[in-house]
């Protein structure tokens, strides 16, 4: 292979955390970026248009997956003159624009045709590439082709081979027991491999028994009243949920709304999806039923609807959401209410946690990692009585915090290990990324052991 093959690869984000996902892939005649996400949380201080590389001069953008850590600063690429193809999976290019619509809308509240402008442009930019395809880069000396990650719908792995050099950009891999996609398999081949490592220092609990976990908590919380709120991501996560609350009504024949009380019009048990970009986003993994895996195609195919059932309430309007936070506080009735952020930054999730955590029958349930910082991460550690601030309100914590364990979207310590000794070759290098630091350190220690071979390393 010409040595000029191998690539030079720069990290610009989820280097130091686990956000704001921007790597840059160089070769004599390739310029790529993987990912241009949004930094969160602790580390969401930096300027949204300040990039420390030639934008101009990337000629292509491959994405790995919607998370707005992996693809929210890709308006402002473009208005920083990046003209490329966005090179993602079918998928992907289905839910992007719904992701970006909404992040825009967040920045420029104001401008209506400013985010219409952008997104038409970003639209035309998009060039949507089956799984396991290999796609010339336009413009450069490198094929680009898309696994399954096993993540989110349209979740990828990214190879990219140059002159015979092959590397692999993990993206976010997901964990076996994802309920709309397939496990990832390892890469069959790479000289470097880019891996995410977020829970690079532990093992998933009792992630099969998650459902019956789940139902029983569920049960628990609700036989003393109140409010039921899961922070929700809301794409990926929400969905995951609802599918998982479908098959525990559907198994406790609790399906029809007037089943367990005959005669009243409300359902026994309302779910309310309460988030306008979670609802856009299971509407569109509903029609994305093609792409769902083989076990919940065929419930479908019994007539059975996963994110449409019969309980599901969902709010679009403003001012729905106001009066439900409202009802919900005062009647104190069983409720679930699945409503973004998933990490308590923002979102319609806020009205509520102001009204009920002070409320002793509100509990709260974490399905998703809280980054440092959050205000999720500070109600999970908070004990009862402590203070919180939620809307700049400090704001007494009376209620329950769960935390459910096994639903992370993210593949465990031994998902990831196993990604890397699948390879029937060890990598030559395992740069980590995608981690906190002390995830990393430890992780890179375990794999080490593993690898005696391979350079493992943290950039940054
Ligand atoms: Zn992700
Ligand atoms: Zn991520």
């Amino acid at each position: 292979m010409p040595k000029d093959a191998t690539p030079q690869i720069t990290h610009h984000g989820a280097v130091t955390g686990v956000t704001g996902s921007c790597h840059q892939y160089q070769t004599a005649r390739t310029n790529a970026l993987i990912d241009c996400g949004l930094f969160q949380g602790a580390e969401s201080n930096r300027p949204l248009h300040a990039f420390d590389f030639a934008v101009p001069e990337v000629s292509a953008l491959i994405v790995t997956h919607c998370h707005i850590d992996h693809v929210g600063r890709i308006p402002w690429l473009i208005a920083a003159g990046f003209r490329g193809p966005i090179y993602c999976t079918e998928p992907t290019a289905a839910l992007l624009p719904l992701v970006l619509e909404d992040a825009l809308g967040i920045h420029i509240p104001d401008d209506a045709d400013l985010v219409e402008k952008a997104l038409a442009r970003i639209l035309s930019q998009l060039q949507p590439v089956p799984y396991n395809q290999w796609q010339p880069l336009h413009g450069a000396e490198t094929e680009l082709r898309f696994q399954p990650a096993g993540h989110i719908m349209g979740s990828a792995y990214v190879e990219l081979e140059t002159h015979g050099h092959r590397t692999v950009f993990s993206g976010d891999l997901g964990a076996p027991g994802a309920v709309f996609v397939d496990p990832p398999q390892a890469p069959e081949r790479a000289d470097i491999l880019v891996l995410e490592s977020t829970y690079g220092n532990r093992d998933h609990e009792a992630r099969a028994e998650r459902k019956t976990q789940l139902g029983n908590s569920l049960k628990r919380a609700l036989a003393d009243g109140g409010t039921v709120l899961i922070p929700a991501f809301s794409l990926g996560c929400t969905q995951e949920i609802l599918a998982f609350i479908e098959d525990l009504l559907h198994e406790n024949n609790l399906t029809h709304p007037n089943a367990a009380h005959p005669g009243k019009r409300e359902p026994a048990l309302p779910i309310i999806l309460d988030s306008p970009l979670a609802l856009r986003m299971t509407q569109a993994y509903r029609h994305l039923v093609n792409h769902w895996r083989e076990p919940l195609q065929t419930k479908r195919e019994a007539g059975r609807f996963p994110l449409a059932f019969d309980q599901l309430i969902t709010l679009e309007h403003h001012k729905d959401h106001l009066a439900m936070v409202k009802r919900l506080t005062h009647t104190r009735q069983p409720a679930v209410v699945l409503a973004a952020s998933g990490m308590c930054q923002g979102g319609r999730i806020m009205n509520y946690l102001e009204a009920m955590l002070p409320l002793p029958e509100t509990d709260v349930f974490f399905v998703g990692y809280q980054a440092k910082g959050t205000l999720g991460a500070a109600i999970q550690s908070a004990h009862p009585g402590d203070t919180v601030r939620v809307n700049n309100q400090p704001t007494q914590m009376n209620a329950q915090v769960h935390r459910l364990s096994g639903f992370s979207a993210h593949a465990d310590r031994t998902g990831l290990t196993n990604f890397c000794t699948d390879i029937p070759t060890a990598p030559t290098e395992i740069r980590l990324v995608h981690g906190d630091a002390r995830v990393k350190r430890e992780f890179k220690a375990h794999l080490a052991n593993k690898l005696p071979n391979t350079k493992i390393w943290v950039p940054g």
